[in-house]
């Protein structure tokens, strides 16, 4: 057994101190220059040697003292654009900006890793490559990461990524051997007609009749061309266009957002969308774009490393309840790695006691603390254990 729990837990006061202050000053999107700071401090307070690879993206490589692989940890510190109601003392200072997400978890979490780890360096086999990273949220961090180098130099031949799950208390573990997360595609769907006196629509190309016909096109679609026990969401969530009574508008614009744990149909429903669009505008002689705004790929956990992982838990010091079969219509950018290495992302749990109802992405949730060391060790634990297998 590692001692890693153990001397995790011993600072928790000080991981606890890191993440409430990450958490005072969430910062959204690409840009993240307190939060960045703030851990690269955290870090160099260690003695680690960190690099910043982008303006709002950290790497951090633990050489150790064996040869041996090298191995990718996550994580992230981007917040959501969502005022915070959660009631703490240490509630989001900035307005309309909060971590609903528990990304400042992550952020602090992954120093705590660092921390273990780099104790320990002349134990391992290989090493240990950690990452933070800004812009989950939108799905761009994880890309200007790797188009930073993040995979290279060395490459790292496998992947652990864990996200807080707010659903479920402190001694959860929840994953799937398979797909995990589905792909997310937000598309933007422009038509183009020609407004006119709303009194006189005869002399107009309506754009809201183009836009309605194509939205029952997608929405028929959805059981017409895809089988029923295939998971798939492609909402329209937004359609706007016009402000008076009485004029026929120019154009519509509508927003939707697509998801699937499979990527055939994900290609297979954008060439619909697309094909859709623009026929159907044709038809009523106006004309139709389609545009993927963002995009995250779906996350297959490596079946064969769900179960080294798994096993390797065995002698972490405390016993987890587990849900081998979760899966998350929620994306995550993390995918444009598991797409490419052997990959395993998990849940860890952290709801108060007491609480029965807090969710991520809401502007009350709360998260315990106590996971904190407990993320932080899994993660050197099952790195080093990885490691040390594959030496
Ligand atoms: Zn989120
Ligand atoms: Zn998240």
């Amino acid at each position: 057994m590692s001692d890693y729990l153990n001397k995790a837990k011993a600072m928790q006061d000080e991981l606890s101190w890191i993440r409430r202050e990450i958490h005072k000053k969430p910062e959204v999107g690409m840009d993240l220059p307190i939060t960045t700071a703030f851990v690269l401090e955290q870090l160099e307070k260690h003695g680690i040697k960190a690099e910043r690879i982008i303006d709002s993206g950290i790497s951090v490589l633990i050489e150790g003292g064996k040869p041996g692989k090298t191995i990718l940890l996550r994580g992230d510190m981007d917040a959501l654009p969502l005022a915070e109601e959660s009631g703490e003392e240490f509630a989001s200072e900035f307005e309309g900006k909060s971590h609903g997400c528990g990304h400042d978890m992550h952020a602090t979490s992954l120093i705590g890793t660092a921390i273990l780890l780099n104790e320990n360096r002349e134990q391992l086999h290989g090493r240990v490559k950690l990452m933070w990273q800004p812009g989950e949220e939108i799905f761009e961090g994880m890309k200007a990461m790797i188009a930073a180098g993040i995979m290279e130099n060395p490459a790292p031949d496998a992947a652990l990524d864990l996200h807080v799950d707010a659903s479920s208390p402190v001694g959860v573990l929840n994953y799937s051997k398979g797909p995990f997360t589905t792909s997310a595609d937000n598309y933007l769907i422009k038509i183009k007609g020609s407004g006119c006196h709303g009194s006189m629509p005869e002399n107009s190309i309506d754009p809201l009749n183009v836009a309605i016909q194509i939205y029952n096109a997608i929405a028929s679609m959805r059981f017409r061309e895809i089988k029923g026990s295939e998971f798939l969401a492609m909402s329209i969530c937004s359609i706007s266009s016009g402000n008076s009574f009485n004029i026929i508008p120019d154009s519509v614009e509508m927003r939707g957002t697509m998801r699937t744990y499979n990527p055939a149909i994900r290609d297979y429903v954008v060439e619909r969308i697309e094909k859709i669009t623009k026929e159907v505008a044709s038809l009523y002689r106006a004309e139709g774009s389609l545009e993927i705004a963002s995009s995250a790929p779906t996350i297959a956990n490596d079946p064969e490393m769900v179960d080294k992982v798994i096993g390797y838990l065995e002698d972490f010091g405390m016993d987890f309840e587990r849900d081998p079969n979760y899966r998350l219509s929620a994306s995550d950018d993390f995918g444009y790695v598991a797409r490419t290495i052997p990959s395993v992302m998990f849940f860890i749990g952290c709801k108060p006691e007491g609480l029965e109802r807090n969710l991520l992405h809401n502007p009350k949730v709360v998260f315990d603390e106590r996971a904190l060391p407990i993320a932080s060790a899994v993660m050197a634990h099952v790195a080093t254990k990885w490691l040390e297998e594959h030496a």
